[in-house]
């Protein structure tokens, strides 16, 4: 048999199957999907087998067996192996780079050497060294690794033993985890025999009598660690009467369940409303028939989609089909798994990136185990190697994280289409703020009525007919002629006060991070730049430091300007630290929780602060974009946006779009419950029409607006995009290169034959290349060429080839090009 293997060297000329002589032990075990050790350019590498065949395509006396099978189970199926081979096409990445995405970071696996006294020189080896002794202590081998670090000067003596073949050299693939194992203590199979040796052991062994003792009393073995815990005993008072034979020790596999120790309470499902219920049933009806459909749940904050989803996941259930449930990464909070949790109970698994590499390899054999029928999970959560999936929701689709910044660039709402495709599986996109993308998908669809592309599902309503709060917009330019200068306008002021005297809770929203967002000279203008990177340095203050976002470099912060020598060196902008302390001074005593990526990195820590915030242990939840996804507190009554606009004028088309979500987001944070909310909005643009139609809860009139502006400057959705970076040390080398590729791009794309006008013609323009909007980032010079295209135009066919001529990926010293397709940040 014959083994087609993509190798793990993600490069251009390695991205294509190599094949391999399948040992005969190991025939009926490898099959498509597993994962193996393979010599490769003289070492060994892991692979996945894509397929098997008879004949091979080159000369069979030349091939190389498969070294070693890495599971007994293959972790990755024929249909993740299709759908790799998708991503690598359409994100334009080595195959293996697609599936190794797939996969827990655990199986992600490293080559080791082995050394091992060959059998036939034992004899001759009895004189040797202490390395060599030390080889004969372990068994005859050992890790070449741990032989470098315990004799560090037995390297040559080393490398001539396995040079004459005294030493035999053996390389395997080693998981960077492996199943937790735990020493458990099994209670006596025979209680009336344990009973009888209890009455002999001597006084003296007193310790001994007591354990067994207590275990004879146990029905369930016992992790040793507890057990010695349990008793204040000792090991080796375990070890002798496992030694007796009175006890029995053995190493268990255990599962990290991160969510171990903690009860979920069990819920029903409600009865739907109406709205609910027409959205349910057509959803319900697309799983009867296992058709792929997608649809658009455009439903307002607190119009209960969660429940639609779950009794639409209920219903895959009964069908015996599985589902996944994507949220964005910052909204899997302990809330959100305890709804899924409260209804499936431990059939749910759960992904995401806080869980330590162990527990989310634990999560996802879960699934591969069957054991769990329900994932919920972030991005890469859309992988989980289920086999008869009938349901993919991704909730809050438009979240940008939902598109993954590093190579596979893959956004996970295209890969759950094409998942669904697969298995007949419904895909369901929910949001309160379709992207553009989505909506204008779905709103074609309806018209054309074919039943092609997405549904578009509305729940304009919130649950019981609550109105959406009232918010108020208020402009930052009269407080400062009113003479407020003061980071909260009068109206917040107030409405913080208020909530304080009756003991209720506020939101805040800052759209920014950090104590300030950089340090200037007021006396030179001068501000402080990170080294590496063209950008500004940010100033944390817990550490004192100034810190760069892009490459972590950080330095102390100083205390006169380093351009003039001045002492007005101030920091600028507002942070979430500043609104804090600012809070602190206006209000004495009161309580508020700090939620930013300063607070939030410590495993665990999200969690807390939010269960503390449910609790009513603070007044305020202050944070950045965090605060602002799927809470759902019902003592919250205002939410306030502090700077509203700073994320407006992003250098990027989706800026407005983003801050309409945003905005829509936060103020959905209020008055979901018995209490009336309010919303207050501060801003600097209080006419721009992302702020109005937010501060109206109208999406349709926001969407006509931006969608217009889209259209004028041919942006998405009326058009695809392909963001194509280039970047090196030398700037010399990044401009010839990016030259060189705009060149190549225009040439092939007036060979394709498309141009100019017409929205439903075919199309495709070049743009660049131009310095990136961070034009420096790690001491590399950035870049960049845009492709935009509509239509039927292979432009992914045609960057691929250019890219390909450009590049020179043997030659580290040559240009860097990373290529987006649909990029969703253009920075
Ligand atoms: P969304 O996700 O659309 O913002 P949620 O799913 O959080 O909305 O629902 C808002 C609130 O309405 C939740 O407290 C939920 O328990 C409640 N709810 C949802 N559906 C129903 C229903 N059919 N009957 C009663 N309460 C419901
Ligand atoms: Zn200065
Ligand atoms: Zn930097």
């Amino acid at each position: 048999m014959i083994a087609r293997v993509i190798v793990d060297v993600p490069s251009r000329q390695t991205d294509r199957p190599f094949d391999y002589e399948v040992p005969e032990e190991l025939a009926g075990w490898v099959e498509p999907g597993s994962r193996v050790g393979v010599p490769f350019g003289g070492r060994v590498v892991q692979g996945f087998v894509i397929a098997t065949a008879e004949q091979a395509d080159v000369d069979r006396s030349k091939l190389k067996p498969i070294a070693e099978l890495l599971d007994h189970m293959p972790p990755l199926s024929p249909d993740l192996i299709e759908l790799g081979q998708w991503i690598s096409e359409k994100y334009c990445c080595p195959m293996t780079v697609a599936l190794q995405a797939m996969l827990p970071s655990a199986l992600k696996g490293k080559a080791e050497s082995y050394v091992a006294i060959a059998p036939d020189k034992a004899e001759a080896a009895l004189f040797e060294a202490d390395w060599m002794n030390y080889i004969r202590q372990q068994g005859g081998e050992t890790k070449l690794a741990s032989l470098q670090a315990k004799f560090p000067d037995a390297a040559r003596e080393v490398k001539a033993a396995i040079a004459e073949g005294r030493l035999t050299e053996r390389a395997a693939i080693r998981d960077r985890l492996s199943v937790r194992k735990v020493l458990t203590v099994f209670p006596p199979a025979d209680r009336e025999e344990a009973e009888l040796a209890l009455t002999a052991i001597p006084a003296r062994a007193a310790k001994q009598r007591e354990v067994l003792r207590y275990m004879i009393g146990q029905e369930d073995p016992i992790p040793l660690q507890a057990l010695i815990e349990t008793l204040s005993t000792t090991s080796s008072t375990v070890r002798a009467l496992a030694d007796k034979g009175l006890l029995v020790m053995q190493e268990v596999e255990q599962n990290r369940d991160p969510y171990a120790g903690r009860s979920f309470r069990r819920t029903e499902p409600l009865t739907l409303m109406e709205g609910q219920q027409k959205v349910y049933d057509q959803i319900a009806d697309a799983l009867d028939v296992a058709e792929p459909r997608v649809f658009l749940l455009h439903g307002v904050t607190g119009s209960g989609k969660t429940e639609v989803y779950l009794q639409a996941i209920e219903h895959c259930l009964d069908l015996g089909k599985q589902a996944i449930v994507l949220v964005p990464e910052i909204s899997l909070t302990p809330q959100m798994v305890e709804r899924f949790k409260g209804r499936f109970g431990h059939e749910v698994a759960v992904l995401h990136s806080r869980l330590s590499g162990g527990e989310r390899y634990d999560e996802w054999r879960k699934i591969r185990e069957k054991r769990a029928r329900v994932a919920v999970g972030a991005r890469s959560a859309i992988f989980a190697p289920f086999e008869r999936l009938g349901l993919i929701i991704i909730d809050e689709e438009h979240e940008s994280s939902y598109k993954q910044e590093e190579s596979p660039k893959y956004h996970a709402r295209d890969v759950a289409v094409r998942r669904a495709k697969q298995h007949g599986a419904a895909v369901v996109l929910g949001s309160a703020t379709p992207s553009l993308e989505s909506y204008t998908a779905a709103a074609l669809t309806n018209a054309s009525s074919d039943g092609r592309g997405a549904a578009l599902l509305p729940m304009p309503e919130r649950v019981g007919g609550k109105p959406m709060p009232p918010v108020t917009i208020v402009d930052m330019r009269e407080e400062l002629r009113g003479g407020n200068r003061a980071m909260f306008s009068r109206p917040l002021y107030e409405g913080l006060k208020l909530r304080l005297e009756r003991g209720e809770q506020s939101v805040l929203l800052l759209n920014r991070r950090g104590y300030s967002t950089f340090v200037m000279c007021r006396a030179c203008g001068y501000t402080a730049q990170c080294p590496h990177c063209d950008i500004a340095l940010t100033y944390h203050q817990k550490s004192r430091v100034l810190r760069c976002h892009y490459c972590g470099h950080a330095e102390g912060s100083p205390t006169a300007c380093p351009s003039c020598e001045s002492e007005h060196i101030r920091f600028f902008g507002t942070g979430t630290q500043r609104v804090e302390e600012e809070l602190s001074k206006l209000f004495p005593g009161i309580r508020v929780i700090r939620m930013d990526v300063d607070t939030t990195t410590e495993k665990g820590s999200h969690e807390k602060w939010l269960t503390m915030f449910g609790e009513r242990k603070a007044d305020v939840l202050l944070g950045t974009q965090m605060v602002a996804k799927g809470l759902d507190f019902p003592y919250v009554t205002l939410v306030g946006a502090i700077a509203a606009d700073t994320s407006l004028h992003l250098p990027d088309f989706r800026a407005a779009e983003k801050t309409f979500q945003l905005l829509t987001q936060v103020a959905g944070r209020a008055g979901r419950h018995r209490l009336p909310g309010e919303v207050i909005i501060q801003t600097y643009n209080p006419e721009h029409y992302a702020i109005t139609t937010a501060q109206h809860h109208d999406y349709d009139a926001f969407v006509k607006e931006e969608l217009s502006h889209r259209r004028q400057m041919a942006y998405p959705p009326y058009c695809r995009l392909i963001l194509i970076t280039l970047s090196h040390e030398q700037l010399p080398q990044v401009i010839n290169a990016g030259d060189k590729l705009a060149g190549l791009l225009r040439q092939s794309a007036e060979e394709a034959g498309a141009g100019g006008g017409g929205f439903n013609s075919r199309f495709i323009e070049v743009l660049g290349p131009v310095a990136s909007s961070i034009p420096r980032i790690k001491d590399r010079y950035r870049f960049q060429c845009m492709v935009k295209y509509r239509g039927n135009v292979d432009a992914v066919g045609i960057v691929r080839v250019a890219v390909a001529a450009v590049a020179r990926p043997q030659d580290k010293a040559s240009v860097q090009i990373s290529v987006d397709v649909d990029p969703q940040v253009i920075l």
